[in-house]
């Protein structure tokens, strides 16, 4: 694309966003819902960096998972060292709790996050290459009244954003105990219909036929459907934790259905797994997965410290969240004159000290114009600051949306507005 000036313009990179303002409001409202909700339950905010060593994902999101083979953004440094733009949050969390040691600290640690994540995915509705997850993880909790909580949690979060018409999927994905023997039966099943299955399950067939559960091509999914379940091979211990997973939910009076199809995208997953999805059809349907990872830890050289959590995509929970974005309001300032305009300045100084939001503009306008202007801005208010107010240190106030005008001095006028901000928010 040229500009005005035959010069060529710059876009931003494919299957990035930018957020504009007339969007960001939702952004805000979401995040804040979700840090207050969080919070409610004891989890506490860990920031991790958005560039990490490529092996921590290699190691923790897992070899044969599709981002590792297929959607990272590796890169390598002025230094020689491969670095990855996170495409999860879990393997940082794991790190940060290793190197700092947090598993020294009462247990168990409940941590959430917000933040971009990048992954280099066929970009189209639903599906970016920065894109944005909330995240919660919980470490050393092995009672399985926390799998419900989080889900609990979950639901919660996606209420109060007024998400309806989401089910849960749950399923078991079982232990190192149990899984061995389920893949075993799995690869015989899926080497048997090998040439009916795309190129790339081909491989995991060989490689990890659970990840042929995730492939999106529909007659992979149709012959998947087929092969033996896990649920039908859990030991001892994993039954006994579903069981009691699901009897929770029930308590919360979630509803919810065993897929026992669904093992998520990542290799670390052990028990529970489970997904919440909207009604909407299509492959972009899954607002939050989340599982269990009891290994995962250890496996980082760390301590034997078992985990769970979930994340969930911003741009699907807005693309199907109801958020009521309250109306801002705000004082414009109408005046004429020099004079009136350093007056101005002052009074929306001493306005936003109150936390009153002012705007003053500096085109010369007449009053008619100011008027026009504010009506086109939104302004919920005007201040009209003329020679006469000046004189008398009275200013008039005009409600833009009632019709009503008020006169008196600031002081007088900031409660005015300030009331009626009370009354409006209850
Ligand atoms: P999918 O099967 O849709 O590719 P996933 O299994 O790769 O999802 P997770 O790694 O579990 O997804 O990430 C959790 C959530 O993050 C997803 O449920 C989805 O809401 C969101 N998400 C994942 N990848 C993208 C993407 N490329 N763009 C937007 N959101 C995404
Ligand atoms: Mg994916």
């Amino acid at each position: 694309m040229s500009g005005e000036q035959g010069k060529k313009v710059i876009s931003a990179i494919k299957g990035t966003k930018d957020i504009l303002p007339s969007e960001v409001r939702l952004w805000q409202i979401a995040e804040a819902t979700a840090r207050e909700i969080f919070e409610l339950y004891g989890y506490r905010e860990l920031r991790a960096p958005v560039i990490e060593p490529t092996e921590l994902f290699e190691r923790g999101t897992g070899a044969s998972s599709d981002i590792v083979t297929k959607e990272m953004y590796t890169f390598t440094d002025k230094g020689g060292r491969s670095i990855t733009l996170r495409p999860e949050y879990t393997p940082s969390v794991v790190r940060a709790i290793i190197e700092h040691r947090l598993d020294l600290q009462p247990q168990p640690l409940r941590f959430y996050y917000i933040g971009p994540m990048f992954r280099y995915d066929r970009p189209q509705k639903g599906r970016y290459r920065q894109f944005h997850q909330i995240d919660i993880e919980v470490f050393g909790e092995k009672d399985p009244a926390i799998d419900a909580e989080i889900l609990e949690m979950a639901h919660r979060l996606l209420s109060s954003l007024g998400v309806t018409g989401v089910f849960t999927l749950v399923n078991s994905v079982g232990c190192k105990k149990c899984r061995p023997a389920y893949g075993q039966k799995l690869r015989e099943a899926a080497l048997a219909v090998k040439e009916q299955l795309c190129p790339d399950c081909q491989r995991k067939s060989e490689l990890n036929p659970l990840r042929i559960f995730d492939c999106k091509v529909e007659s992979c999914r149709a012959l998947a459907a087929g092969f033996p379940r896990i649920t039908d091979f859990l030991c001892e211990e994993c039954r006994e934790h579903f069981k009691k997973f699901r009897e929770y939910l029930d308590l919360y009076g979630i509803s919810y259905r065993v897929e026992p199809t669904l093992v998520r995208g990542l290799d670390y997953y052990t028990k529970t797994a489970f997904e919440i999805v909207t009604e909407e059809a299509g492959a972009q349907n899954a607002i939050c997965g989340g599982g269990r990872y009891d290994d995962m830890v250890r496996e980082f050289g760390g301590p034997d410290l078992c985990g769970i959590g979930f994340a969930m995509g911003v741009e699907r929970l807005l693309s199907v969240a109801r958020i009521k974005v309250p109306e801002r309001s705000f004082v414009y300032f109408a005046y004429l004159g020099e004079e009136a305009k350093k007056e101005s300045l002052k009074l929306a100084r001493n306005l936003r000290s109150e936390g009153i939001e002012c705007l003053v503009e500096f085109k010369e306008r007449k009053m008619k114009d100011h008027f026009s202007r504010a009506n086109k801005l939104g302004a919920e208010w005007v201040l009209i600051v003329g020679e006469d107010e000046l004189r008398k240190g009275k200013f008039q106030l005009k409600d833009m949306t009632k019709a009503r005008q008020f006169e008196g001095s600031l002081i007088e006028l900031a409660s005015i507005i300030k009331g009626k901000k009370i009354l409006e928010t209850g």
